[in-house]
């Protein structure tokens, strides 16, 4: 009896718990880095986002669930850019020392990307929630690969044990994303050049990519929501003739896009931005198949 208590014993300090694998805790400020991490990360991580499609990322309350959350996280990952500096900085401080900006816990997208839409001047008087230029990175699908490579080199870092785990679905995430992309590149041929109203600057990168012209925004300035005055002015310069869609994403309030819609009769549609944006964006590549879709079906016989 006594030997087998022993032996439990020396089997119980054998495996301390720590040292038994357990999944990485990330802290996604956005449901399209939730989806990143679960593509390269699989059974080895666990990722919550802290915000989900109907919500407009630059503004969510730091609840206390989101607290809780992010004690646990041993890697945060944001886009950065200004997109979360109303509510992270005070969720940062609740975390650990090993995800504190200037970590390798602490991934922020758009350091690796090229940054579009960088104000000449910077006059944060006005409101202007885009001052370090257009933090809705992800909507480049050029940017992903970008992303993914930096996400596996800090998981590698962060949990070594994994590393071929990681590595292996590193490549398989790369090559599908491949190959999508030049499916997307000539799905995209159809529609390049048209033109497009849009309630806030959410879409510019996907825009950029597609060769579709924007111009005009309900919003005043990104962040300031549109007045009646702003409406008339648009409404003065387009029409149904000289733009060809207004696009809003899911958490945009619909009642500018809506009256200019029925004003001048060019037809609005809601992209689904994240995932989750609507039914079919369940993961990235169904999130740019969607878009590129609901596009289409706007666009191409205009
Ligand atoms: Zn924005």
């Amino acid at each position: 009896m006594l030997k087998k208590i022993i032996t439990l014993i020396i089997i119980q300090f054998s495996f301390p718990s720590t040292l038994i694998a357990k999944e990485l805790n990330v802290f996604a400020c956005e449901p399209e880095w939730k989806s990143l991490v679960e593509e390269i990360g699989g059974e080895k991580v666990k990722a919550i986002s802290a915000t989900h499609a109907k919500q407009d990322p630059h503004y969510i309350r730091a609840r206390p669930s989101l607290i809780s959350k992010i004690r646990r996280a041993d890697l945060i990952f944001c886009s950065g850019a200004g997109l979360e500096v109303g509510w992270m900085p005070i969720l940062i401080q609740k975390a650990k020392a090993e995800v504190q900006p200037g970590s390798i816990g602490y991934l922020m997208a758009s350091k690796y990307t090229p940054i579009i839409d960088i104000p000449k001047s910077i006059d944060r008087g006005h409101g202007d929630i885009h001052p370090e230029g257009n933090p809705h990175v992800h909507l480049d699908p050029n940017n992903i690969p970008i992303i993914a490579k930096e996400l596996y080199r800090r998981l590698v870092i962060i949990d070594p044990i994994n590393k071929s785990y990681y590595n292996s679905r590193y490549n398989n995430f790369i090559s599908r994303w491949d190959k999508s992309l030049l499916e997307w590149e000539k799905e995209i041929q159809d529609i390049k050049g048209k033109n497009i109203v849009i309630h806030h600057k959410s879409f510019d990168y996907m825009f950029y990519w597609m060769g579709l012209n924007e111009v005009a925004a309900l919003e005043i300035k990104p962040g300031i929501p549109p007045t009646a005055a702003h409406l008339n002015d648009i409404l003065q310069t387009v029409n149904k003739d000289t733009v060809d869609l207004i696009v809003v994403s899911p958490y945009d309030p619909p009642k500018g896009a809506t009256w200019l819609s029925n004003k001048t009769k060019i037809p609005f549609v809601i992209l689904p931005y994240t995932i989750g944006g609507n039914e079919e964006s369940n993961n990235l590549f169904a999130l740019f198949d969607s878009s590129i879709k609901i596009l289409q079906d706007a666009l191409y016989y205009k």
